[in-house]
């Protein structure tokens, strides 16, 4: 028989119960076992519908209060000692302490909390391991048993899931040892594993999944034998267990030759990322080996063509007997929305385009029905998946006539700006009179409570449009005033218009929807809502103008024009499955050049395109980032170059890891490019000695995601450090990133002291 299964369910509810549970907690508003209450009715949920739905392996410590990765820290016991755990079970103020810090109380001193880093290419953040030297590890969270047993009584055998040893140790660092390898701990922490085992094989488990998404990166051989040895230890630890290792992400490249020779049960593929090999490992593949196919996207929202997916299950059943078969999601559903049902607002055309969490898991079993003789075949559901299919394929919703001619009509000269930098500085000098040092902002300023119950009010329709663009105008009109009593060269209109960087555009050009509910977990209880691009990307009219025009209109100083760039537009939206990426990011930067087009004419001298996102899109494997690059950079290019050499573009990047991109960000040739810097006290500039950088440039000179006033010395004193390796005539200054997170009293300080700085530096 087929296998229906799952890797992992979304673990907030159905209506982010579990977000209002913690942070209710947190706050003191719910009690500790009414908390626990939520995520165990929670789990229940997840499991009874996955049951319900027709999965024979459900996945169980899928859930967590905070973090899969630090869940597996209080597991094997890796607490940094700055917690002051003393052994034992990790108590809730323990576990909560490491996800977020504490503050200062009396005479405790406040503990920072773990590093938080992005899981893999997703927008899903883990909390980083942290590791001694020598370091032991000891079981000090049952989690796992526990949640196999609660299942357990509710009658359902499940499929516990635990992070394999070698991706747990490799998305950890050394505590004070940059340089150290963390895999050098694996025989120490293989112990704790094996505890588990054998606590999973009493409770009655069978099946357990390893997930080892590090056989979808760049590995090397020592990486490679660390997760065979690991893997075979586990794999002898628990003999009547039957292990399945995970790998999602990608397909596995070079290292096939690893994952085919682990002594265990079974492998799950991500056939999705990784079709191309789904025969060499069949062909390869041990005789005491089942293969897991993960057909469904788990990173995505698009219904599955389930022709072609049933079509690989078939061959795979085929070539290896039904007995050696299971079908999945490519990953976890951690990644997509809870459920397409709690959309009231999106049409039924639409919805039949969608799958959420709920759609995906029905897809699974509707799959294994249609190849497993045993089983009803679902004629009406793969009628209706044809259907979906068919009209997705020829809706002019999705295919709106005149964006790929426009696309195909793309010529090398759109890509280029008429002069070359030098002589477009010059150019600019003559209309943007600017001192030496010019002081400008990223863009937005605080977004204050009022700002957001007018939004919200404005929403509901309890607001006025008239009032709503009235107390807009105010807002805009106070900034320009605030920006030039602290005498700030390049002004900005503070963005108050919008709720985020990208939804707000989204809402604005066709081809994007957004949801009601379509939220998926970013780190801890915080959700994100990504917007959707189903279609050919086109804007109607103009979208930031009005707001320009009329900052500039209260103001002799110029303002920024202020836009998200094409391939952050791509990076934090749900992206369409039925084109290439990249051509969707140029349709995307097609629209945001015709802004660009719009604001030049109204006069707007400065434009700044926002790209923030442009380094996470790296591909996962370092020989597919070049063609990333040249197509981020295209579209980058390609939104920003009809402009005239008189106006001046500009671009925001706010992370410090710059060195690994820094050509790429070379060949943007925005005229200034602002990016952060302030939290490694400069030192990433360093970058630019080996890359020497020609364009004007504004190295952050104070953190803004800290209420922390930075003083003028220190900022005077980054200004001076940044000269070792930048110009005097290329510098700009200006803070981190945006002030939307801020207060306006802490940034009226840190203003007047950049100000200052940058006065002292002329
Ligand atoms: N212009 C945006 C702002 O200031 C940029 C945000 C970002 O870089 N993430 O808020
Ligand atoms: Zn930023």
């Amino acid at each position: 028989m087929t296998i229906a299964t799952n890797l992992g369910f979304p673990r907030m509810g159905r209506n982010r119960e579990l977000k209002r549970a913690v942070e209710g907690f947190w706050a003191g508003t719910v009690d500790e076992t009414a908390m626990l209450e939520t995520a165990a009715a929670i789990r229940k949920d997840n499991w009874l519908l996955q049951r319900r739905l027709g999965l024979n392996h459900i996945p169980s410590n899928d859930s967590s209060l905070y973090d899969q990765v630090l869940d597996m820290t209080a597991m094997v016991g890796a607490i940094p000692r700055r917690y002051g755990h003393e052994g034992g079970i990790v108590s809730l103020d323990t576990y909560f302490a490491m996800a977020r810090g504490t503050t200062a109380d009396g005479e405790q001193d406040g503990v920072p909390p773990m590093e938080m880093k992005k899981w893999f290419d997703t927008n899903y953040h883990y909390l980083v391991p942290e590791f001694e030297r020598n370091q032991t590890f000891t079981m000090f969270s049952t989690k796992p048993i526990d949640e196999f047993l609660e299942a357990k009584a509710l009658g359902i055998h499940t499929r516990p899931v635990l992070l394999g040893p070698t991706t747990y140790l490799m998305l950890g660092k050394m505590a004070d040892e940059p340089d150290g390898d963390p895999l050098a701990l694996l025989e120490n922490l293989l112990p704790a594993y094996e505890d588990i085992l054998k606590r999973l094989t009493e409770a009655g488990a069978d099946w357990v999944q390893i997930d080892e998404p590090v056989l979808s990166i760049d590995l090397d051989d020592k990486q490679r034998a660390a997760l065979g040895r690991g893997i075979a230890r586990l794999a002898a630890a628990g003999s009547k267990l039957r292990l399945i290792v995970a790998t999602y992400f990608g397909d596995l490249r070079d290292n096939m030759k690893v994952a085919l020779a682990l002594p265990v049960s079974g492998l799950h593929l991500d056939l999705v990322r990784g079709p191309g090999e789904l025969d060499s490992v069949i062909a390869k593949l041990p005789e005491e080996m089942s293969l897991s196919l993960g057909v469904v996207d788990g990173r995505n929202v698009w219904r599955t063509d389930l022709a072609p997916a049933i079509r690989v299950v078939s061959h795979t059943v085929n070539a290896l007997g039904s007995e050696r078969v299971m079908v999945g999601p490519s990953c976890s559903l951690l990644h997509t929305p809870v459920d397409l049902d709690n959309e009231r607002d999106l049409d039924n055309e639409m919805k039949s385009w969608l799958a959420f969490a709920k759609q995906k898991v029905e897809e699974v079993a509707t799959i294994v029905a249609a190849v497993d003789p045993a089983r009803e075949t679902p004629t009406q559901a793969l009628a209706a998946n044809a259907k979906a299919m068919k009209s997705r394929l020829s809706s002019a919703r999705i295919h709106r006539a005149g964006v790929a001619e426009r696309l195909a009509a793309i010529t090398p000269e759109m890509l280029h700006r008429a002069s070359p930098f030098p002589e477009r500085r010059k150019a600019q000098a003559k209309v943007i009179r600017l001192p030496a040092f010019p002081t400008t902002t990223i863009g937005s300023f605080p977004q204050t409570a009022e700002i957001r119950k007018m939004r919200a009010g404005h929403a509901r329709g309890e607001v006025s449009d008239r009032r709503y663009q009235q107390f807009l105008k105010n807002e805009i009109a106070s900034a320009i005033k605030f920006q030039e009593k602290l005498g700030l060269d390049v002004l900005v209109h503070g963005e108050p218009e919008r709720n985020d960087m990208v939804e707000y555009f989204a809402e604005r050009l066709e081809g994007y929807v957004s949801t009601a509910n379509g939220w998926v977990q970013s780190y801890g209880t915080r959700m994100v809502k990504p917007p959707i691009i189903f279609g050919d990307i086109h804007r109607p009219k103009p979208i930031t103008v009005t707001w320009t025009k009329y900052a500039q209109s209260l103001t002799k100083r110029p303002v920024k024009g202020m836009l998200t760039g094409p391939v952050t537009m791509l990076q934090w939206s749900f992206v369409r499955d039925d084109q290439p990426r990249s051509e969707t990011c140029r349709q995307l930067a097609l629209a945001v050049r015709d802004e660009v087009s719009d604001l030049e004419k109204a006069g707007t001298r400065i434009i700044q395109i926002d790209e923030p996102a442009m380094r996470e899109g790296l591909p996962l494997r370092q020989e597919d980032w070049p063609d990333y690059l040249a197509w981020a950079v295209e579209c980058f290019r390609l939104a920003s170059s009809g402009v005239a050499d008189a106006t001046q573009v500009h671009t925001h990047m706010c992370y410090a890891a710059y060195d690994e991109i820094i050509e790429a960000i070379s060949d943007l040739d925005a005229d200034v490019i602002s990016m952060e810097s302030s939290r490694s006290g400069m030192d990433k500039l360093r970058a630019f000695e080996d890359h020497p950088y020609a364009n004007d440039i504004g190295p952050g000179v104070y953190d803004i995601h800290s209420p922390r006033v930075a003083s003028t010395e220190e900022i005077r004193e980054r200004l001076e450090r940044s000269l070792d390796v930048l110009s005097r005539e290329q510098l700009w200054v200006n803070p981190d990133c945006g002030l939307k997170t801020r207060r306006w009293d802490e940034i009226e300080e840190s203003l007047k002291h950049m100000v200052a700085a940058a006065k002292s530096m002329r």
